[in-house]
């Protein structure tokens, strides 16, 4: 998406040879017409595929995980990072590392909140070395559900989490792949 690339270069800072920054526009402060646009685009990319729900893990993948569920006109839920006090037994857990972060955390849905006949769709913000989505992947399967994709909007590619997940025939999307962030400057792949 040439749009999202542009915004990537204009708007980017690439902080080290592995982080690009993206929080005027992406994941602190939120363009919410962009959003709706990049929305659009993945639900474009999964019309026909019989999506149910759009899942996603708070917090930075809500915005554009809501706007993809408002595109194709389904529930979207996020897996929350502390389970609520009212959830007891009745959640779907993972844990998942993150290496942004450096710390492992675990993330739980309601049960109510996916059915074994759902059809989902996974979104997120970035997909890096693939730790979040294969925790929301568990949770589906938890859930006895079906994944049908994922929607990424920008894949960081060296990271290898896409090829990993690829190889176990998961269909992934991303609008903005990026092959390096070496010497500071964002490449894409075409
Ligand atoms: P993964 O689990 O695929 O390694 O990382 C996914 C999560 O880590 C994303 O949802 C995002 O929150 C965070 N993340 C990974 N790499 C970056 C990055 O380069 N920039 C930002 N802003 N967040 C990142």
């Amino acid at each position: 998406m040439q749009k999202l690339k542009d915004k990537i270069i204009t708007e980017g800072r690439v902080l080290s040879d592995t982080v690009l920054k993206v929080d005027s526009f992406l994941n602190h402060q939120v363009d919410p017409e962009f959003s709706v646009e990049l929305g659009h685009e993945l639900a474009r990319r999964f019309a026909g595929d019989g999506v149910t729900k759009v899942f996603t893990v708070e917090a930075s993948g809500i915005a554009v995980a809501l706007t993809t569920g408002l595109a194709l006109k389904v529930p979207v839920v996020f897996a929350k990072k502390k389970r609520g006090a009212t959830q007891g037994k009745n959640s779907y857990s993972s844990n998942i590392y993150s290496f942004t972060r450096q710390e492992s955390v675990d993330i739980h849905v309601n049960k109510k909140l996916i059915a074994a006949e759902d059809r989902v769709l996974i979104v997120d913000d970035f997909l890096a070395h693939g730790e979040a989505l294969r925790g929301m992947a568990e949770i589906i399967a938890q859930a006895g559900a079906t994944l049908v994709g994922v929607g990424i909007i920008i894949e960081k590619v060296f990271q290898g989490g896409g090829a990993a997940l690829r190889a176990k025939g998961v269909r992934v999307e991303s609008l903005a792949p990026v092959i390096s962030l070496a010497g500071g400057k964002v490449e894409f792949a075409e």
